[in-house]
């Protein structure tokens, strides 16, 4: 059979690899609307920082290496209708504006995002985003050739607050413009409050409860009525889906723009999957609300499982999300685990807040890990925040593996963990969190 897939980047070329890897025979055709292909997207960040120093670190494959497995790679080469009665797609060459169809058994759809831009901000030449190789490359570009000393970052998300950091690893200064009060949104207040700090501690100006209202002369001018100079803005505010293109194929898309799928990515049409940002599944510890979760390892996950699927292999099953996620700025570290705060409201639960020192207190840089965790009645861990200097990744791994293993928070008492004062206390704290469910 033949496979077309859209868009070539995390969802789209690991699909195609894993299928390549399955099936050493079937057709495999990539349409990608921009230059690249499978480059790392969660690198950009720190490839403008310099802690990863070369920018061919960031590409995992090209439309040549590719080639040399058989699989065939059109960039500037944009999916613009989908017919689904008929198995074809039309596909517009944006370089020689040629208009073709193009046939298919099966289709993948993992055509992710754009950013959205402030109405403020469009067209402005100071603006960049960061989403795509050439975005950074733009960044990188712009930073040198105007001797940029300062930027206006706008967006408190993941990528403005890594950009943020970067640019303050390169000694740039960073004015931080943020509509509303509370900082990395998707984490608790009090916990936002404590970024807030180290942000100020690093140099960073904040701008909070406002918003550009125009730019001008090298000036950005606030909502707040405030005027600063804004020879370079990067801003991160989300993205808008890019689902458009699906309007009249008969593949179900939500009013968010959203692609509902099943356990085998299927969308409501069984030969067209659907995986990355706009995939929307459910959550793994709770079936009944589902999931839209624009992180890479669902992206990945699903790859693989539409793949097996394509393959004729249908025992392995997409099980759903817990939206695990980490973020580290400057010496912090966050992240959470589970369902997003406005979904946990909906629910009975009670909340446990413990902090304690992520290691034994008498070791030097010994510090307090702080974890926020909301528990059903029946003790299902609905959802974990935190934030420490070190050992997130490991309190958030540990957790991920316990709910899926259908642990509740007081059998955390049970886990038994690797303990040596460099690393943890006897009774760690995720141990004392379930001391506190029972
Ligand atoms: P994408 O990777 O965006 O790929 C979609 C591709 O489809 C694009 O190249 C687009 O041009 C193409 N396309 C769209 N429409 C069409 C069409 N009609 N025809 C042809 N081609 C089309 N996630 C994490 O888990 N951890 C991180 O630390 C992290 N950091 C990130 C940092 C940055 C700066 C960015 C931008 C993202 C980061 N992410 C991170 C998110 C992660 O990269 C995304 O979740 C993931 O890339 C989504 O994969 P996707 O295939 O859905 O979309």
């Amino acid at each position: 059979g033949k496979t077309v897939v859209v868009g070539g980047v995390a969802g789209g070329a690991t699909a195609a690899s894993q299928l390549r890897r399955l099936n050493p025979e079937c057709e495999i055709v990539i349409f990608e609307k921009d230059r690249d292909i499978s480059f790392a997207n969660c690198g950009l960040p720190y490839h403008i920082g310099g802690e990863v120093a070369k920018r061919s670190q960031l590409i995992a494959a090209t439309p040549e290496s590719f080639g040399k497995k058989d699989v065939t790679v059109r960039t500037y080469h944009e999916v613009i209708e989908v017919n689904t009665s008929e198995n074809f797609v039309t596909v517009k060459n944006l370089k020689s504006g040629e208009i073709f169809e193009e046939s298919y058994d099966h289709l993948v759809l993992s055509p992710g995002g754009r950013p959205r831009i402030v109405p403020a901000l469009a067209g402005v030449p100071e603006n960049h985003v960061l989403h795509t190789l050439e975005d950074m490359d733009k960044i990188m570009k712009y930073i040198d050739d105007e001797g940029i000393q300062e930027v206006v970052v706008v967006g408190s998300g993941f990528i403005g607050m890594e950009v943020t950091e970067n640019l303050r690893m390169r000694d740039i200064d960073v004015t931080l413009v943020h509509r509303n009060g509370h900082l990395y949104g998707h984490i608790e207040e009090e916990m936002a409050a404590v970024l807030q700090q180290t942000l100020e501690d690093h140099g960073v100006t904040l701008k909070m409860n406002s918003e550009i209202d125009r730019v001008a002369d090298g000036y950005a001018h606030l909502t707040t009525n405030e005027k600063i100079p804004a020879p370079m803005i990067i801003q991160g505010i989300g993205l808008t889906l890019n689902t458009e293109f699906l309007r009249d194929s008969g593949v179900d898309v939500t009013d968010r723009g959203l692609i509902p799928v099943n356990e085998y990515g299927q969308t409501n049409i069984e030969n067209v999957y659907a995986l990355g940002d706009i995939m929307e599944t459910n959550y793994l510890h709770a079936p009944e609300i589902r999931a839209n979760i624009k992180l890479a390892w669902p992206a990945h996950r699903m790859a693989y499982t539409i793949a097996n699927h394509i393959h004729g292999e249908y025992d392995v099953k997409f099980e759903g999300l817990l939206g695990t996620n980490i973020m580290r700025l400057f010496e912090y570290e966050i992240g959470a685990i589970g369902l997003e705060r406005k979904d946990v409201r909906g629910i009975e639960h009670f909340v446990i807040d413990n902090q304690q020192n992520f290691k034994a207190g008498y070791m030097e840089g010994a510090s307090k890990i702080r974890i926020k965790m909301y528990v059903g009645n029946d003790g299902t861990i609905l959802r974990a925040a935190m934030i420490s200097k070190s050992g997130v990744d490991k309190r958030l791994d540990t957790l991920a593996a316990h709910i899926r293993a259908g642990g509740k928070a007081q059998d955390l008492i049970n886990i038994e963990v690797a303990y040596s004062p460099p690393f943890s206390s006897p009774k760690s704290d995720l141990n004392m969190v379930g001391y506190k469910a029972i």
